[in-house]
């Protein structure tokens, strides 16, 4: 069975932000459920559906927290500024203690300005979740994350329904500030009436801004043992990144393969040069092909597509382990996407270092000039020039 098709019967969990997308009025809370499996069944997931609520449960109808709790809805109770904080903070946990295959849903407008660019990196790091959305909002703009549906929340709730077994889920209340768990309405409403857990929301208070897991991962680590011998291919961009004034191009290859031993890949490495060759010097091309670079001529508005297009067909012909290298500036984000799907490692060298960490999950970044410039030997060759030195000098003394 394929992973994708692992997923499909995999468990589904749920997170939905009831304030950002509460149940519209005439619509019965009582169809949440029903028509969240509904519409999964629709696509072909039948896999166990785990749905948790999240809002300020002070401020919710009680027929509603009974319509939800009947039905199997698992329901957290958050001051509703740190609900994206929390809710994120649970997915995290749920990842760790859920290996995929396994489908997450998330039901918010934040998608785009809280969620996307930390779990669109997290997608990369670990792929095989499937991502689904809901909304009340559109989102604005393209969004990072590689996701298999978006529905409308108010469509999805009119939609297909399923006849539900709720009567076999354990129903949870949670409280996020007390880490307490009720099992029936009336302990939840009197918990959160009490004097004690009014104390805890004012001295524990939750984070209101998105915690993120991966903003700290490191980078130019060490060559795991699946990927140390494993093949590279190098798609350059020679407009982005061009040979410097007066750079010998026969040390473009050293340069790079200098660079990946010091981390320790040691594999075969293929090089492709993309850039509009009618204007490269005829002893650059001379230094490529005798260092068994390969060419390929494209102009100026379309490389970016050519190299796109040119990484994806490699992606089809291969199979991890293998790393891939980008030397661009320009197809990062799109890679980004891909690589929520398909896992290669992947190397990153640029013009100018990004402002901001990049969208992309790289396993190594370098400057161009500063890798031209760096290791054009291995380690061992220095150290045996050094003795090659010594020697002289003794001869000489
Ligand atoms: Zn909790
Ligand atoms: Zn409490």
């Amino acid at each position: 069975m394929s992973l994708d098709a692992a997923a499909k019967t995999g468990k589904i969990a749920v997170w939905w932000d009831m304030k950002e997308c509460p149940v519209p009025e005439g619509i019965d809370a009582h169809r949440v459920r029903p028509s969240i499996e509904g519409g999964f069944k629709e696509l072909g997931y039948s896999g166990p559906v785990s749905i948790t609520a999240y809002g300020d449960q002070k401020q919710t109808p009680e027929y509603l927290l009974r319509a939800l709790s009947s039905t199997g809805v698992a329901v957290v109770h958050v001051r509703s500024e740190s609900t994206c904080a929390v809710m994120y903070e649970h997915m995290k946990n749920w990842r760790e203690e859920n290996p995929p295959p396994a489908t997450m849903m998330i039901i918010t407008n934040q998608m785009l300005d809280v969620f996307d660019w930390d779990l669109a990196r997290l997608q990369q790091q670990r792929t095989g979740y499937h991502i689904c959305l809901a909304y009340t909002i559109r989102q604005r703009a393209e969004l990072m994350v590689d996701t298999r549906k978006e529905w409308l929340w108010e469509k999805l709730l009119l939609g297909t329904t399923t006849s539900t077994s709720a009567g076999e889920l354990s129903t949870v209340f949670h409280c996020e500030y007390c880490s307490l768990d009720c099992q029936s309405l009336n302990c939840f409403k009197e918990h959160l009436s009490t004097k004690k857990h009014q104390l805890q929301e004012v001295v524990r208070p939750k984070p209101t801004e998105l915690v993120s897991a991966t903003k700290r991962w490191g980078k130019n680590y060490a060559a795991t043992p699946e990927y140390a011998t494993a093949k590279i291919h190098v798609w350059w961009d020679m407009f982005c990144c061009p040979i410097p004034d007066g750079y010998d191009a026969r040390r473009v290859r050293p340069s790079l393969e200098g660079a990946f031993k010091e981390l320790g890949y040691s594999g075969p490495v293929s090089i492709t040069a993309f850039g509009d060759h009618t204007q490269t010097p005829k002893r650059h091309l001379q230094a490529l092909s005798s260092t068994g670079i390969d060419v390929a001529h494209a102009t100026l508005g379309v490389i970016s597509p050519r190299i796109f297009e040119d990484l994806v067909e490699w992606r089809g012909r291969n199979t991890t382990p293998a790393t891939m290298m980008i030397i661009s500036d320009g197809v990062e984000e799109l890679l980004a996407q891909l690589q929520q799907r398909i896992k290669f490692n992947l190397f990153w060298a640029y013009s100018c270092r990004p402002w901001t960490m990049s969208v992309v999950l790289t396993s190594a970044e370098w400057l161009w000039d500063s890798l031209l410039a760096g290791v054009s030997f291995s380690k061992e060759q220095a150290v045996e020039e050094c003795s090659l030195v010594e020697e002289l000098e003794h001869v000489y003394r």
